[in-house]
């Protein structure tokens, strides 16, 4: 007997984004991560990735990876608490508690699993986390995971967050209160010296992810709670080393007796296999690379104020970033691809974002330079938005 496809409504539900204008084929990188970047064909100044100070392709990284593909192999052959736990992550940990200026510290394979295996370890059913509403999905799932009541608080409101932590005082719970520390849509700085304040009031664990921050913020990119001077008031400082530091992973740095606790509770950590040593190696390169290199970050920062002053002086919204993640905020999603796919034409890649990742009425091009970047592509770049924004309607001419 002939039945229907049970899988028929993935072809209507892509036909239904299509029709939107949101429907996206994978745009495939035909060569390094670097500030220009051979794309589908093209090249094209690169304004999308995650590589903060261009580490994906610095020679010590790259030469650390592969002396230790030569002296481990390729893969760790188990899960860390099988017998996947090698020296190299054993000293990446260390080296992480170190620059974090925690006790201790323990590595997932990825940010989204440590935040996945964090808040899922930490809370029961009977528990309560506050979430600042623009938090990444990672956290979001984490908490789902976990079962927990979910407050989700107005972004970056502390009176509101104030209000919710009164309404529960009384509740016998665990309480987490969790935040991005630099917002991964809009590049805004979380009130942490507030959340931390609000945390000790209310005797809330507080949770930071510094995916974004890590690399980035404080002295030598230690991240937002070095930027704030809280070292010793944050519980949890989550980081991840796929973007600034330019490989593979997540941690989350704290207490020794945490550090414990995940090993035995976390599931990302106990039923997934370990990094392959060269990522490891490749990580503890870098962080050697943000010790004795600071004028990358520099660099950084100096890129970034350059092209977010040239971006809002040919007048586009580019909402409250305070960070190297600057948006181009138009509205309508088609109109953010539209916006992207022309940029694309003229020689720049920056990624178009719309619902769900962000508001339906918040869609936009996110932009983010790197230390790589020079004066001349960013020049180039300001001058590919000032015309295709004309063009668009979305500045004045
Ligand atoms: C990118 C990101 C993650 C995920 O990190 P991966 O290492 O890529 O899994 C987690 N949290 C935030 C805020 C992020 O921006």
């Amino acid at each position: 007997m002939a039945t229907r496809d049970p899988l028929e409504f993935v072809q209507e539900e892509l036909g239904k984004l299509r029709e939107a204008g949101l429907y996206r084929a994978l745009r495939v990188l035909e060569g390094e991560q670097g500030p220009r970047a051979r794309i589908d064909g093209r090249t094209v100044i690169n304004l999308s990735s995650n590589n903060y100070l261009g580490l994906t392709t610095h020679p010590r990284l790259r030469r650390a990876a592969v002396r230790a593909v030569e002296q481990y192999g390729v893969g760790s052959g188990a899960v860390r608490t099988i017998i996947g736990t090698m020296t190299l992550h054993q000293e990446l940990e260390e080296r992480l508690a170190a620059f974090k200026k925690t006790e201790a510290c323990i590595v997932f394979q990825s940010g989204c699993a440590a935040n996945q295996g964090v808040i899922q370890s930490l809370l029961t059913p009977q528990d309560l986390v506050f979430s600042d509403e623009l938090n990444h999905a990672s956290i979001i799932d984490g908490c789902r995971l976990s079962r927990a009541e979910i407050k989700v608080y107005p972004h970056r409101d502390t009176a509101a967050l104030r209000r919710l932590l009164e309404e529960t005082r009384e509740r016998q719970a665990r309480k987490l209160i969790v935040s991005d520390g630099v917002f991964s849509m809009d590049g805004d700085i979380a009130p942490l010296p507030e959340l931390v304040a609000l945390g000790e009031e209310f005797g809330a664990i507080v949770m930071v992810d510094d995916a974004h921050a890590s690399g980035v913020l404080g002295a030598n990119g230690r991240g937002s709670v070095d930027h704030f001077g809280l070292h010793g008031r944050v519980h949890i400082q989550v980081g991840t080393l796929s973007k600034a530091i330019g490989a593979l992973g997540g941690y989350v740095a704290g207490s020794r007796a945490l550090r414990d606790f995940l090993i035995h509770r976390a599931r990302p950590f106990l039923f997934s296999t370990s990094h392959p040593p060269s990522v490891a190696a490749t990580c503890l390169a870098a962080l050697d690379v943000l010790e004795q290199e600071p004028e990358l970050i520099q660099r950084l920062w100096d890129n970034t104020r350059y092209f977010k002053q040239g971006l809002s002086d040919l007048g586009f919204n580019t909402g409250q970033s305070q960070t190297p993640i600057t948006p181009v905020i138009v509205g309508e999603g088609a109109l953010a691809m539209k916006l992207s796919d022309r940029l694309f034409q003229e020689g720049v890649f920056a990624q178009g974002i719309a619902y769900p990742t962000v508001a339906r009425d918040k869609a936009r091009v996110r932009t983010i330079v790197t230390a790589a970047h020079t004066r001349d592509d960013l020049d180039q770049a300001l001058e590919a938005f000032r015309k295709v924004g004309r063009e668009l309607g979305l500045v004045g001419r």
